[in-house]
């Protein structure tokens, strides 16, 4: 059963391999209806956890926040990625317990975190309408005394896109109260531009597969800097994802005016107490580069 679920991960774009079609058809859908059952029951027994990803400021050289990601710890199964059990998530109505547990939770533990550090939730399209997204950020802020601008909610393009009216609201009642609204997967989506200058958005995150091969490719560079500009001309603030090597990141620095970088080269996903360690030994030596911090650990 690991191997069908490897080979389910693969199919659901986990590993981002190409995976051959053959007769396994029967062992999807029995290996489906087993993780939608485990899923739920995961849920609702705490069997889920959260890893928080830095973001780092380029200029101020620091962390200003993390991303939350879920995680699915499968008592038998082992790890099984967020792309094979979002999705699953998404299409049994599962979404909107995970979502709530991922906002009370990342609340509660940005509020542990030194300074002013801000947390970022994903929010899926299913959510906006299914779910009631506001009163689940209104319930999570009142019990965790998390300010309000220290939440940021990340939506992707294909989200705004499917379920443009009630995002749009959603999201303008949100910018209003100073929450931050970030575009996740940005340049993945085929929003039209003009659509894009109207949303209610703080920030821009452009997709790893922008950053990917632009140490290889110039053309890749001058198409990373035209979308940074892009965003910084509708005022947003441009974080770029998936920054791996310190060629990437001088790249970044040289020819774009991305403002904030996320990646492995600054930190992998890691669960909230060596977040706090990871802040306090940085703000201890905040002239160390934030990527050095990160990497020393
Ligand atoms: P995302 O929101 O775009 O999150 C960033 C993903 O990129 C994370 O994968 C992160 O581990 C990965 N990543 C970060 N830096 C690097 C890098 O330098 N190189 C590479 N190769 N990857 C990097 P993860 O945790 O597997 O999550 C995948 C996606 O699943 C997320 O993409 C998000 O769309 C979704 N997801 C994760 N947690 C949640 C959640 O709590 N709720 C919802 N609705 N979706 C979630
Ligand atoms: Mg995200
Ligand atoms: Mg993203
Ligand atoms: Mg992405």
């Amino acid at each position: 059963i690991k191997a069908d679920l490897a080979l389910y991960s693969a199919k659901a774009g986990g590993k981002g391999q190409i995976v051959e079609f053959h007769e396994s058809m029967d062992t999807d859908y029995r290996l489906r209806q087993r993780l939608k059952t485990d899923l739920k029951h995961a849920i609702a027994t705490g069997g889920l956890h959260l890893v928080y990803q830095p973001v780092v400021d380029l200029r101020e050289n620091r962390i200003i926040g993390c991303e939350a990601l879920a995680r699915w710890n499968h008592p038998e199964l082992g790890n099984i990625p967020p792309s094979t059990f979002i999705p699953i998530a998404e299409e049994t109505g599962l979404i909107s317990d995970l979502t709530r547990f991922v906002l009370d939770m990342a609340t509660r533990d940005c509020r542990s975190w030194p300074g002013e550090i801000s947390v970022a939730v994903n929010v899926s399209a299913r959510d906006f309408r299914a779910s009631d997204v506001e009163g689940m950020i209104n319930t999570a802020l009142e019990n965790s005394l998390l300010p309000a601008r220290r939440l940021e909610i990340e939506v992707t393009e294909t989200a705004v896109i499917e379920e443009r009216d009630v995002v749009n609201s959603v999201l303008l009642s949100l910018y209003t109260r100073g929450i931050g609204v970030a575009l996740d997967d940005f340049g993945t989506g085929y929003s039209s531009l003009s659509y894009l200058q109207a949303l209610p958005l703080t920030k821009l995150k452009i997709d790893r597969s922008f950053v990917m091969d632009i140490e290889t490719n110039p053309r890749s560079i001058r198409l990373l800097a035209n979308v940074a500009q892009l965003g910084k001309d509708l005022d947003l603030v441009i974080t770029a994802e998936g920054i791996e090597t310190e060629a990437q990141l001088d790249l970044i620095m040289a020819k774009t005016r991305i403002d904030h970088v996320q990646g492995f080269l600054f930190g992998v996903p890691l669960p909230t107490a060596d977040i706090v360690r990871l802040i306090e030994r940085h703000q201890a030596a905040p002239e160390e580069p934030a990527r050095r911090m990160v990497a020393d650990r």
